[in-house]
């Protein structure tokens, strides 16, 4: 899989609509994908919406959205499973014409009943045939008023064997398999006939998806094999655990992808986690989807199964947060700080604050939280007040309220400022740096003062130490 395959690649992504998009999911789409941007091949979005019971419209939406969001742009479709029933009729009828599918009239009561007898003999519980044509047998008489179902013609014997791209050579052998049913009593067909004919009109060259599926692979290649198709290659991406190293469920991790960015972490920290959550570069942990789509050509696909980790996750959040445009941020954040009841009016520009505050947090919630000490009203706790706003200190801050009228208003300058005020007054810089942030802030932790000082602006500080003094 290192040299560049011979035929046009073209990955799909085919979510079944049944909920939102979950983390595993958006790895596939991710994998396909970058697979397609590296070979310069075609990425086609097709939703498997054939289970009415389950999928839903805004299941739909949910999905595109968090591929949106995520920047997994597709090439080719949304193509609609529901809207190719009349092509899946078609292929089930060439199919009976050509004999590699036929009509069973067994009642679900005979097939559970068989079933039933192969089970008590210590058998694989499978269909037994007796719908089945072969050269010289006789078929039993049609039931009167039965609907038959379809039955695709398995072989009977030999197996199926394809090079899976992750898990190495996977080889099932053909009596391990039924006749599946490939269309049922009322002419629908079923999921993997479905997913077969999909693959091969849509030219699937690579199949990308979770090891969940290794079990309909060989179906679908004698499905293909059947229908004159030519076999995609196949990868079978071995499941995300939780950080419990158990199956990962919505009620204890956060699945959902479109959960991300309410909690603020940013798309391409959430990418480049999952990019390296089943592949590795050498020892990248950090990497541009510039640069994972120019790796990413099948190679170094992991056979294990990865456990999330939210602190890994965090790291790289910070990282991209401390790499995002201040802008950019801004606009994260001021819809939150507005619901949190930030004011603005008046206040420091936002972006400049989120460049001081951006360091140390892991999410954008975070920076928010961070960054609200800068518009609201500080309400500085009063016995805190009387602690940090003593006698000794009153003075000094005095003499610093009247320079701040005319010092040069930079960072630089102010600091300089406030060393010449606690000289001059024998003090330390905690003795005025506390009531200071108090005052200005209304609490006692914040970045360096100088830095605080500075984007808050002369007349914001001014107008804050006259309240006090
Ligand atoms: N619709 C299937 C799922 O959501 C994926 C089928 C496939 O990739 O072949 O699990």
């Amino acid at each position: 899989m290192t040299t560049a395959p011979a035929k046009p690649v073209r990955t799909r992504f085919a979510p079944s609509p049944t909920g939102y998009l979950h983390l595993g999911g958006a790895r596939t789409a991710l994998y396909s994908w970058a697979y397609a941007r590296h070979f310069g091949g075609t990425f086609v979005l097709r939703i498997e919406d054939t289970d009415l019971e389950r999928s839903t419209p805004a299941a739909v939406q949910a999905i595109i959205e968090g591929m949106e969001w995520l920047g997994l742009s597709h090439d080719e479709g949304p193509f609609y499973q529901m809207q190719r029933m009349d092509r899946y009729r078609e292929v089930v009828a060439q199919m009976l014409e050509a004999g590699t599918a036929y009509h069973c009239y067994s009642s679900p009561e005979e097939v559970e009943a068989m079933r039933e007898r192969m089970r008590e003999a210590g058998e694989k519980p499978r269909y037994d045939g007796t719908w089945r044509p072969e050269p010289g047998k006789t078929l039993p008489a049609i039931p009167e008023g039965r609907k038959p179902v379809v039955r695709f013609k398995n072989p009977l014997d030999g197996e199926v064997t394809w090079d899976d791209f992750v898990k190495g050579t996977i080889t099932i052998g053909n009596k391990e398999l039924d006749d599946l049913v490939i269309a049922r009593p009322d002419g629908t067909p079923t999921y993997n006939f479905c997913v077969a004919v999909d693959d091969w009109d849509m030219q699937i060259s690579h199949v990308l998806r979770g090891d969940d599926h290794v079990n309909n692979t060989p179906r679908q290649i004698n499905i293909l094999r059947a229908i004159g198709a030519p076999l995609p290659l196949y990868g079978h991406l071995p499941m995300i655990l939780g950080a419990d190293g158990q199956k990962m469920s919505k009620r204890k991790d956060a699945v959902n992808v479109m959960d991300y960015p309410a909690q603020g972490y940013l798309p391409e920290a959430i990418l480049n986690y999952l990019a390296r959550l089943g592949w590795s570069h050498g020892d990248d942990e950090v990497f541009s989807m510039e640069q994972v789509c120019s790796w990413f050509d099948g190679t170094h696909l992991s056979n294990s199964a990865a456990q999330f980790n939210i602190e890994k996750l965090n790291w790289l959040n910070n990282h991209y947060i401390k790499q995002a445009d201040n802008e950019r941020l801004a606009a994260l954040a001021q819809p939150r700080m507005l619901a949190a009841g930030a004011v603005f009016d008046g206040a420091p520009a936002l972006p400049a604050v989120l460049a001081l505050m951006k360091e140390r947090v892991n999410t954008v919630n975070e920076l928010v939280d961070a960054a609200m000490l800068f518009y609201r009203t500080p309400q500085p706790d009063a016995a805190l007040m009387t602690q940090h706003l003593t006698d000794a200190v009153k003075p000094a801050l005095a003499q610093f309220a009247e320079r701040c009228a005319t010092v040069e208003w930079t960072k630089e300058a102010l600091a300089a400022m406030i060393k010449e005020v606690l000289a001059a007054n024998g003090l330390k810089m905690p003795q005025m740096a506390m009531p200071l942030r108090l005052i200005v802030t209304g609490q006692l932790q914040t970045p360096a003062i100088d830095a605080v000082l500075q984007i808050f602006g002369r007349e914001a500080i001014v107008a804050r130490l006259a309240k006090f003094l």
